[in-house]
Parts: structure tokens; sequence; C-alpha cells
């Protein structure tokens, strides 16, 4: 039997038991398809490999939501000279920093083939928000307007915009389909991790924030939304979860203790103390 579970049309999910993380798979044209996140330990990797064989698709494209380790992975069964998307920062930023990629990668996870992973190629965005993502593969169709762009081929993903935000991660291109309700969320709005905060930006919670705000803007359109960590939800899921996120934040940066259940679990609380800290840090003059 597949692991991969069709979870709307065209639309499947792997999820590995490791962090309960989340691989998303989505059908374009014909028997080809988008890879986002594949993770997280090579044996899922082979695993989603003979999955995707058994419903006979072929990888056409990856997608790497964000520059952390299980979100960078690839593998030869999956395709060596297959393109691996994302957006300009994160692709920059694996190439800048490929060394402590790798070296975080290899501690957390051994025998992956490190030469294919976190190679990724930037997209294109236009100025707003919601930019345009125009993979040459057909899935890009952008703005529905002139189907057609790119190669020619018509994708039954249609339109895809990348919702890039800087939090948890720089570079961090979440990816909408409009024409599907489909929203793959990367690591936030997770039910099981709170927000985790990048300890890099002048102002973490702020950019939070902020990614809160374009995801909230989707609600209405979102009937299935795919976090990279956790169960998958529908609109009113995603709804609660930004109103969890937000007491969180909202706690942390009034010093107020929190009672969110996920700190039930031992590495978030401590990645709460580690936000504390961070906080304390942000606020001094
Ligand atoms: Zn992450």
């Amino acid at each position: 039997m597949s692991s991969l579970v069709e979870v709307g049309e065209g639309v499947w999910v792997r999820t590995s038991e490791r962090f309960v993380t989340n691989t998303t798979v989505v059908r374009l044209a014909g028997a080809s398809c988008l890879v986002v996140d594949p993770a997280v330990d090579p044996d899922d990797l082979a695993e989603l490999v003979a999955a995707l064989a058994s419903v006979s698709l072929d990888v056409a494209a990856g997608w790497s939501t964000h520059p952390h380790w299980d979100h960078v992975l690839w593998s030869s069964g999956l395709g060596a000279d297959v393109p691996r998307y994302a957006t300009a920062v994160n692709a920059r930023h694996c190439r800048d920093h490929r060394d402590k990629v790798m070296a975080r990668l290899a501690e957390a996870s051994a025998g992956h083939e490190l030469d294919l992973c976190a190679r990724l190629t930037a997209v294109d965005l236009d100025a707003a928000g919601l930019a345009r993502f125009e993979l040459e593969l057909g899935l890009g169709i952008g703005s529905g307007i002139g189907s057609g762009i790119g190669s020619g081929l018509t994708s039954s993903a249609g339109r895809c915009r990348v919702i890039e935000h800087s939090a948890h991660a720089r570079g961090h291109g979440a990816l909408f389909f409009p024409d599907l309700g489909l929203f793959v969320a990367g690591d936030m709005a997770s039910d099981i991790e709170i927000p985790l905060l990048d300890s890099h930006p002048v102002d973490p919670v702020g950019d939070y924030l902020a990614a809160l705000r374009q995801y909230e803007a989707l609600i209405g359109s979102v009937t299935t939304f795919i976090p990279g960590h956790g169960a998958i939800g529908d609109g009113r899921e995603l709804e609660r979860r930004i109103a969890a996120d937000r007491a969180y934040l909202s706690d942390l940066v009034s010093g107020r203790p929190s009672d969110d259940p996920r700190l039930a679990t031992a590495w978030l609380a401590t990645e709460h103390e580690r936000h504390l800290a961070l906080v304390r840090t942000r606020a001094l003059p």
C-alpha cells in the first residue's frame, strides 16, 4: 500500500514519523508532479520514491519552503537533474552558507546524498506580497491570463503563488494554489509546534506577526492546508491555529506565562526559553 495519502484532487501527503513531517505532492501536467519538502530521513525518501512510482507520478520539480536542513533534502531516486526551486533568499542562503547547512544536515540525519541536498534554483517573484510563481513546467501559469506561459503545458494544479516572508526562517516560501484551495504552509501553523522564531532578524516577533497576517488573508480561499509538521486542516483550522500562534506570541512579548498546550513537549519548552531570552535581548535599548 502506498504511504501517500490523497488529501485532495491531485494532492498527496506523506507523513514521516520523525517530527510528524509532511511531504506534499501536487500533480502538474499529465503524470508529472511537484514535490514540496521531501523529508526526512533517507529511508523516508526511498519510501517516497517507491510510493510515487506506485501511483505512476514522475517528479518534474521540487520546492524547498525554507533553508532548514529537513526542508532542503533530495535524492537521486527523485531525480538528480530535477530542478528544485525556492525563493531567491532561500537559494542564496543555501549557496552562501552551504557548509553550515550541510553540517547541520549531516549531524541530524545520516546517510543522505549530500551533494544533491540544498541545491536550489531561485524563482523570480513580482513585487506583490502574493507573488507569481512561474515554473517553466506549466505549473505557474501565473496570473491566469495567457495559459501557456512557459512551456505551454496545461497544469491541473493551475496557478501557484509563493507567500514569501521571514518568519521562522529567512526566505520562507509557502505555496498557495488558489484553483485547488490548497495552501502548503511550510513550518508555520502547526498544531504540535509553537511559533519557532528565527533569531537573526531585528524584530523576530514582528516578522512572525506579519507572516500570520499574510496567512490570514488566505483563510477564505483555503480548503486544505498542509503544515510542515503536524496535522493537516481546512480553512477554519488554519484560522484556529493562527489565533493560537497569536495568543502564544502575545503572552511572549507581554511577559505573561503561556498555557499553550504545545509547550508540554520538552524541546519546545526549551525553544520557549530561547524565545524569552530573545525577546528580552531585543527589548534592550
Ligand atoms: Zn524549519
